[in-house]
């Protein structure tokens, strides 16, 4: 008899400290699937991800026992906690849908693992209650995260095992859909007996030391790619939980799952531990001031004749959960004479401006209409030169000499130079491009990047814990506190 896999991915990364709620559009404007929709549209428009991946698994199988079940696939950008009723939606619909299948032989969750709804601690566990209870506790459930997630205790309880990115940009969605896949179907068939063994670390640690092609982390990612070839190591993942969740149980985590074997599971994590430990006080460039930035840009003539320059604005950072309204780039580039491309967003001023005609005079009035503590209002006059409709909305471009203001309805990460490009702005001509992403660009504007700056104005991203408003999160924990060995807290 076939056996039957119900698909489920509910992607969020919250950013605690942002006041402005994910709501259902920030869904709509990146995935959100229904059912069958999942396995046509869903896998179509995202064939590098993680049901693509686990699809692609169960495809593979020759004597096709297994069969998915799609139900949902949602994912939004980064921001501050979804809304209850969004959250509410997703929660009925997915348990309303389980119930209607005759037979369930195991769960696949696609999830981020540092999802938040406002008033709601840990909703993914909330949600792996709930289908825990109307499967049973027997069915298996494999669950993919994030390696930005805060995994907690009741999360590890919940899952028959859980596994993760092993890249940093995230390179590798596919092979992570596609390896849970094999490891449920090898389950459900009673091949393997996935144990898990898990570690939280007082460790609170991001930025730039956590890619995993660089040092520090690069040897640690390839240790962890050793031990998966090790005989009875099924899985092995190293957490480093995103710094502005704002949570209890926060801190980085690993997780080894073996085939019945507790011992080699737990000896595993302290391995990986132990090196995430070692690394800990790496030191990476701390980001400079725009003023800062803006002069090196200046004095760098030739390098700019044969590309741009990219600011990464680490105080605002989209896909981290910044509202994308910053204006303090946007005042300082207005004083300098350099050829620059930034986006705000700004729904209501990019509505009224996309009324009039292309070549009228404008005067915004933009910023701090999300974020009110650390950003400032700005008003900005300059030539409406184009309007157009992109994946964050309507968008408008507003010229004051050498500054190209792209105004947008959504928050916008600028993950690819084609949001650029496609708008009509060449990359080649620009001084400095400003994105609001703080790992992909790094892989996308290679042709064009001459030199990144990471640039810290004031924002709910801020990259220094020490300046981030934490009031939930435990102590002691690294760099805040000062703790000799991480086996000293549990
Ligand atoms: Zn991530």
């Amino acid at each position: 008899m076939t056996k039957q896999i119900a698909l489920i991915e509910l992607h969020q990364e919250t950013n605690s400290f942002s006041q402005v709620p994910t709501t259902i559009r920030e869904f709509e404007s990146l995935a959100l699937f229904y059912g069958e929709d999942v396995l046509t549209e869903g896998i179509r428009k995202y064939k590098k991800f993680q049901l693509a991946g686990f699809i692609d698994a169960v495809n593979r199988q020759p004597q096709r026992k297994f069969k998915t079940i799609p139900i949902l696939s949602a994912w939004a950008t980064s921001g501050g906690p979804i809304e209850k009723e969004v959250y509410a939606h997703f929660y009925d619909y997915i348990l309303e849908k389980l119930k209607e299948i005759d037979q369930i032989d195991g769960v696949y969750l696609s999830m981020h693992g540092a999802m938040g709804v406002e008033g709601l601690r840990d909703p993914e566990c909330h949600l792996l209650q709930a289908i825990r209870k109307l499967t049973g506790p027997e069915v298996p459930f494999g669950v993919s995260y994030d390696l930005h997630a805060n995994i907690t205790r009741e999360k590890v309880k919940l899952a028959t095992f859980i596994n993760a990115y092993q890249t940093n940009p995230h390179r590798d969605h596919f092979r992570v859909g596609n390896k849970a896949a094999q490891l449920l179907m090898d389950t459900i068939d009673g091949k393997v007996t996935p144990t898990m063994a898990f570690l939280k670390m007082p460790l609170l640690k991001g930025g730039g030391m956590t890619i995993d092609f660089l040092n520090p982390m690069r040897k640690i990612f390839k240790s962890m790619k050793r031990m998966e070839k090790q005989p009875g190591v099924l899985s092995v993942s190293n957490f480093m939980s995103h710094i502005w969740l704002d949570d209890e149980e926060m801190g980085w985590s690993c997780i080894a799952i073996t085939d019945s074997d507790p011992q080699l599971a737990r000896a595993k994590v302290e391995e990986l531990a132990d090196s995430n430990w070692s690394v800990k006080d790496n030191k990476h460039p701390e980001p400079i001031s725009v003023e800062e930035a803006t002069k090196k840009v200046a004095a760098m003539k030739f390098r700019r004749n044969f590309g741009t320059t990219v600011f990464c604005d680490t105080s605002d950072i989209v896909a981290a959960g910044g509202p994308g309204e910053n204006t303090h780039i946007l005042k300082h580039l207005m004083q300098t004479d350099l050829r620059s491309y930034l986006q705000v967003r700004d729904k209501v001023e990019t509505q009224r401006v996309f009324e009039l005609e292309v070549g009228e005079e404008v005067t915004l009035k933009i910023g701090q209409k999300l974020e009110k503590e650390y950003n400032a209002s700005l008003s900005y006059s300059g030539t409406l030169t184009k309007k157009a409709d992109t994946n964050f909305g309507k968008t408008i471009i507003v010229r004051n000499a050498n500054v190209f203001l792209i105004l947008t309805e959504l928050p916008c990460p600028a993950f690819s130079p084609s949001f650029f490009v496609d708008l009509g702005l060449s990359l080649w001509k620009a001084d400095i491009v400003v994105v609001k992403n703080l790992f992909p660009f790094r892989l996308m504007y290679g042709l064009y990047n001459r030199k990144t700056f990471n640039v810290s104005t004031a924002g709910t991203t801020e990259l220094d814990v020490f300046r981030l408003n934490y009031k939930k999160i435990p102590r002691p924990i690294y760099p805040l506190d000062e703790i000799s060995d991480w086996r000293a807290v549990r």
